[in-house]
């Protein structure tokens, strides 16, 4: 609808439009005496609530908020909710369940810092950007009470936790949502939820503190977050039998490492490496020789040291307390330190083209010092290594020489092996500290925190990983909201009109499918010697062009139809990321060190490197190690962890960012209702709405509820006895439906029977 273009003023009608001549509720008690109201779209793209003035057949009179009058068209108006819906806590409460509802619905209780509302069973959390006055030991008490029903992490925390004791099932939370949304700090929220209700042993305190270090090592500055995730986690929360915490288990997911080296303008590397330079202590500082981060080349390059209402060196600080705390040793906090120190220095060193083939040999200045003293190992065997590459050619074993380029790659590639090993030997440490005795099934609740759906302008092999994890996680919300809910009622013979979702499986297809599949093929060109990004490219268009999520772009690109919206992919660096090749010359130089930490990086590698496929052989011929591609190992990970939640009940969070300035008080309506587009909210809440969440089996119900009976039945089979239970409590016939296993019901019919078996 275009409003200048309709625009014609019109006198005011007096108050005796009649209601008959409008198409909908005037049978609506809510708005019979007042001014029917509507949604209009205004040329900006948002949505304007106004007032109806008269219909006719095809148009309709309208008057905006600032007074002026509107002749539109019909189709251009959408029902609005009567006042008395406004920011009710559950989307399926809305009589009208259109867009402009529900982002109405949600700004009301944003701007009022309600920020949590449900989608059914989904919890919608928007981002505040500010403190809200939300949590805390009295928030956790009165949830855990139930003192207080609002939507809430506390809420869906403490409904896992129920369902977790009641059951014997483990639970998951599965957070989701863009850079910036608020997936890390809602897990937090979580934690700390679990941690008050199942705290005791102090295995709880060491839970939380797990979150400053891998946040100091895996989080970053981005430009859409200032403490940006970039990596995926699941942390596994085990409890005992009386329902306490007795460990946890942290997986993380593909590390972006390439930060380490290199970072956008106005983007950080890691924290904990602005954190170590700005608040290590003196004798620290001169043992690793730190300067301060100016200095450094790695972080020097994107212009950006700090972060506005950060302190750096409070933050070291609190990083070491919680090293501490997991039980990580001074000498190795001290080796870890000194790895990081390394992997600055390595940035530093610098090299001098020595003949007229652009071969270089690596410059004796204070950086190759460092590096050599923080390694521990020999300076001529790192000069060899950052300069020349062994190569075995027939029987004889030569010694090529690398151009500049080749050694600033090497150089690259061996800081960014350092860190991501060290990343990897922190996870496990923290792990071991966490350990749990004795596991039980069905008693653990796991929460994940993995990057959402990423469309930039340029998308690399990163957004290729993080987008196709992203499909996944979406068929597994799918499966269980809408097919696998479907499903069983067909099963139980109920009453059922099938309700239509968007399914993913063809774009799974399209990156899964062996051997003409996105990560297949890309395998294959990363081990061909010749494969380059563009034979890549190529390869894709000539295989997958008739495949309708596929489409090739012009020269190096291609683009895909994920469920969130098209993604085009630039292939330069992919072949190159997926290979993801450290020199065996540089893991030798490891093992050769008299230190602790790069003995065991080296041993890391080299198990890595064991296993077959692909990378056997580098452009240049030389031998490397052979490894697992990048994309392949992602896979095997993530299909683990899509088996792991599918032993779960899963409790989803879908976290929406409001603006893109990580501002509060503003809310961008375009922006959040492409992100509840993406995550499939509207349909979440059509689905509940029309659907039975609750369910329960004959025998259960009989089981769990008989006992509230206040008259005998006749015939005592789980059936009759659940059916004189529906009856004494005068639970309305369209509220439930008999299965054939089954007693199904809709939302919240099964709280007064709670309630009263909580009482008896
Ligand atoms: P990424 O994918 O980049 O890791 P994310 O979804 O994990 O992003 P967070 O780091 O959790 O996003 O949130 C970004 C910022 O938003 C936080 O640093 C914090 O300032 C703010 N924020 C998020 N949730 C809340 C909240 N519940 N209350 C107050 N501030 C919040
Ligand atoms: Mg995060």
């Amino acid at each position: 609808a275009d409003e200048e273009l309709e625009s014609i003023p019109l006198p005011l009608p007096s108050s005796s439009t009649s209601s008959r001549e409008c198409k909908w509720s005037d049978t609506n008690p809510y708005t019979s005496k007042k001014k029917l109201q509507s949604w209009f779209q205004l040329s900006n793209g948002n949505w304007e609530l106004v007032k109806i003035i008269t219909t006719s057949a095809s148009e309709t009179v309208i008057s905006l908020s600032d007074g002026k009058v509107l002749k539109v068209k019909d189709e251009s108006l959408v029902p609005a909710n009567p006042d008395i819906l406004d920011g009710v806590d559950d989307l399926m409460q809305l009589s009208y369940l259109n867009e402009p509802s529900v982002l109405y619905n949600l700004q009301y209780r944003y701007n009022q810092n309600m920020i949590y509302t449900k989608a059914g069973p989904v919890l919608v959390a928007i981002n505040p950007f500010k403190k809200v006055p939300l949590y805390g030991n009295d928030y956790i008490e009165a949830y855990k009470r139930k003192a207080i029903e609002s939507p809430h992490v506390y809420a869906i925390t403490d409904t896992a936790m129920r369902e977790m004791i009641r059951d014997e099932v483990n639970q998951s939370i599965i957070i989701s949502g863009e850079s910036g949304a608020g997936k890390t700090e809602t897990a937090k929220i979580a934690m700390q939820y679990l941690a008050a209700l199942g705290g005791g042993s102090g295995i709880e305190y060491e839970i939380l503190k797990t979150n400053p270090i891998l946040e100091a090592f895996g989080n970053g500055k981005t430009l859409r977050n200032d403490n940006s995730s970039r990596f995926g986690k699941l942390i596994e929360i085990h409890f005992s039998e009386t329902g306490k915490i007795s460990g946890a288990n942290i997986q993380t997911f593909l590390l972006e490492k390439s930060r380490v080296v290199q970072c956008n303008e106005g983007e950080r590397s890691y924290h904990i490496f602005y954190q170590l330079c700005a608040g290590a202590p003196p004798s620290l500082r001169e043992k690793l020789n730190l300067q301060s981060v100016e200095d450094y080349k790695y972080l020097s390059q994107s212009n950006c040291y700090s972060i506005t209402g950060i302190n750096d060196a409070e933050e070291f600080r609190i990083v070491m307390e919680a090293l501490d705390v997991v039980h990580i040793s001074k000498e190795d906090q001290e080796n870890v330190f000194a790895m990081l120190a390394a992997v600055l220095w390595l940035g530093n060193i610098s090299f001098a083209v020595i003949d007229n083939e652009n071969h270089v040999q690596a410059v004796e200045d204070e950086g190759l010092f460092s590096v050599t003293k923080l390694i521990g190992c020999d300076i001529e065997d790192l000069k060899l290594t950052l300069t020349t590459r062994k190569m075995k050619v027939g029987n004889d074993n030569i010694v090529q020489k690398l151009t500049l380029s080749q050694a600033i790659d090497a150089r690259d590639a061996l800081a960014k092996s350092i860190y991501a090993c060290l990343f990897d030997w922190l996870v496990e440490q923290i792990n071991k500290s966490l350990a749990v005795g004795k596991r039980r099934t069905g008693r653990s609740i796991s929460i994940l925190d993995i990057y959402g759906f990423e469309s930039f302008n340029r998308n690399s092999f990163e957004q290729f990983c993080i987008n196709y994890a992203n499909e996944r996680l979406q068929q597994h919300f799918n499966r269980h909201l809408f097919k696998l809910e479907q499903e069983e009622y067909l099963q139980d013979g109920i009453d059922w009109a099938k309700v239509e979702f968007e399914d993913n499986q063809g774009c799974l297809n399209l990156f899964e499918k062996k051997p003409l599949g996105l990560l297949s093929l890309l395998d294959e060109e990363s081990t061909f010697p010749n494969g380059t990004d563009l034979t890549f490219a190529n390869k894709l268009k000539q295989h997958l062009n008739s495949n309708s999520c596929f489409k090739g772009e012009r020269d190096k690109a291609f683009t895909v139809s994920h469920y969130a919206g098209e993604v085009t992919y630039d292939t330069t660096g992919f072949l190159e990321k997926n290979r993801d090749l450290l020199h065996l010359d540089s893991i030798q130089l490891l093992s050769s060190s008299t230190c602790h930490l790069p003995q065991i990086f080296a041993s890391q590698m080299l198990t890595l490197s064991e296993k077959p496929v692909v990378g056997a052989l580098h452009k240049s011929g030389g031998a490397d190690s052979q490894k697992l591609s990048v994309a392949t190992k992602f896979k095997s990970q993530l299909f683990q962890l899509m088996q792991r939640l599918e032993s779960t009940t899963p409790h989803f969070i879908r976290c929406i960012k409001p603006n893109n300035l990580q501002s509060p008080g503003s809310y961008e309506q375009g922006l959040v209702l492409q992100q509840l587009r993406c995550c499939g909210v509207l349909e979440v809440v059509r689905i509940s709405k029309s659907g039975f969440p609750t369910r329960m089996s004959h025998q259960k119900f009989a089981r769990r509820y008989g006992f509230l009976l206040l008259e005998s039945v006749a015939s005592q089979d789980p059936l009759s006895v659940s059916v004189a239970i529906l009856h004494q409590f005068n639970i309305l016939p369209e509220m439930y439906q008999v299965g054939y296993t089954k007693l199904f019901f809709r939302t919240g019919q099964i709280g007064v029977l709670e309630d009263t078996r909580n009482r008896t």
